[in-house]
């Protein structure tokens, strides 16, 4: 295993750690118990990948309880990251947030506590204050941000008035590789640690033999997935979070920084996986019900407008934030529509809310950007 700087402290970490969005859902067709699930994020531990990934919403804090009971006994060799939700971002919120989830984690200590995704209606002056109370008295040991685009992680540190911000948690992988204009490289220069997530873009790199991925693989004699790791994390300051159930993928993900990649292969990634966003009008994307996660949706700007379903933010709040900047952060997720009626070109399978918000914001007249999954 590689090891790194956390941010600019002192603290030295895998480049490749463990995810743990939905590591309580038992495998399917298994007879799995909590207890294995445990097991293999601590087989994790021991091949190395000693930073883990969680949140206090994966799976209703019950993953932060099984990190909790996968680090007993080598806590001080873990380094435990997790996340607050948007919706808990107030001073006394967070506070109680925190405390719940050193419950859950069984410690007296979050090595990073991050803000999972921003909530424009609460400043960040506020959230950051009880950020800061949270060090001092050393209940959190570095802050993090995830889902911030460049402007917001700059307000952030202004708002930390001084206090470091170590990390910023972003989905970058061969599909989506967005940060590398603009974050990437302000990270870098900021002496701030990239977190991937979704590195494998949730499996896909694996599960579609993409060809040149394929014919690296074969020459390499590596998984493809090793390889798609080693790529990412040989930017500097990226380290990657795979999340991973099945053994033999753990063992291949913690041997993905321990070989490198010829200049030549790393050119033809860089080539060949070169996804750009485009900008599609919004009324010939559809909204559908069984986009990734089957995630609850609103199909209808009233039913957006309403928030009846509870988002935090809502639509609303996040399209009067989006008004005048053109900042948003990931491009939402299409796929070519199915829909018979020829009123759609796309099926819109990822960042629901976030469409409404540009709607919203846009009164519905301004395209969107996109990125196409084939
Ligand atoms: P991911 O890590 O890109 O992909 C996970 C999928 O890849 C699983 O289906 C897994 O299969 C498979 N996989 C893992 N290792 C493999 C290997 N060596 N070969 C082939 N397949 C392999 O997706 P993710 O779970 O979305 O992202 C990882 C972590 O990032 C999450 O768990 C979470 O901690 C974090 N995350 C954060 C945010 C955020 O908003 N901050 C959003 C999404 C994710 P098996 O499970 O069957 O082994």
């Amino acid at each position: 295993m590689r090891y790194t700087k956390l941010g600019s402290t002192c603290t030295m970490v895998p480049v490749i750690g463990q995810g743990t969005m939905g590591i309580e859902v038992p495998i399917q067709d298994s007879r799995e118990s909590e207890k294995d699930a445990v097991a293999r994020l601590r087989a994790g531990f021991d091949l190395g990948m000693t930073l883990v990934d969680t949140a206090e919403n994966y799976g209703m804090g019950r993953a932060e309880i099984f990190v909790g009971k996968a680090s007993r006994g080598i806590r001080e060799k873990v380094c435990i990251a997790t996340k607050v939700s948007p919706e808990h971002l107030t001073h006394d919120s967070l506070i109680r947030a925190c405390e719940g989830s050193l419950h859950r984690l069984n410690s007296d200590y979050i090595d990073l506590y991050q803000i999972h995704w921003p909530n424009p209606s609460v400043p960040l002056q506020e959230t950051m204050e009880a950020m800061r109370t949270l060090k001092e008295q050393g209940k959190i040991r570095a802050i993090g941000v995830s889902n911030f685009s460049v402007r917001q992680i700059q307000e952030a540190k202004a708002a930390l008035d001084g206090e470091e911000l170590t990390s910023s948690q972003v989905e970058y992988n061969l599909f989506d590789r967005g940060i590398e204009q603009d974050l990437l490289p302000y990270c870098q220069s900021n002496g701030m640690t990239v977190m991937a997530y979704s590195p494998l873009d949730q499996g896909v790199v694996a599960q579609r033999r993409l060809k040149v991925l394929t014919e690296i693989s074969e020459k390499c004699q590596v998984p493809p997935a090793k390889i798609v790791l080693n790529w990412l994390v040989s930017h500097r300051n990226v380290v990657a979070i795979p999340k991973a159930r099945k053994i033999e993928h753990i063992r291949e993900n913690a041997a993905a920084a321990d070989f490198q990649l010829d200049p030549e292969d790393m050119a033809t990634i860089e080539s060949a996986f070169r996804t750009l966003p485009i900008e599609v009008p919004t009324n010939r994307i559809k909204v559908v019900l069984d986009g990734v996660g089957n995630r609850r949706a609103y199909q209808t700007l009233e039913q957006a407008l309403e928030n009846s379903l509870g988002f935090t933010p809502s639509p609303l709040e996040l399209a009067e934030d989006m008004r005048g900047k053109d900042d948003v952060l990931k491009p939402v997720r299409v796929r070519p529509s199915t829909d018979p009626s020829g009123k759609y070109d796309y099926d819109l399978v990822e960042g629901r809310i976030r469409y409404w918000a540009w709607v919203i914001a846009h009164d519905g007249g301004r395209p969107m950007r996109v990125l196409v999954r084939e």
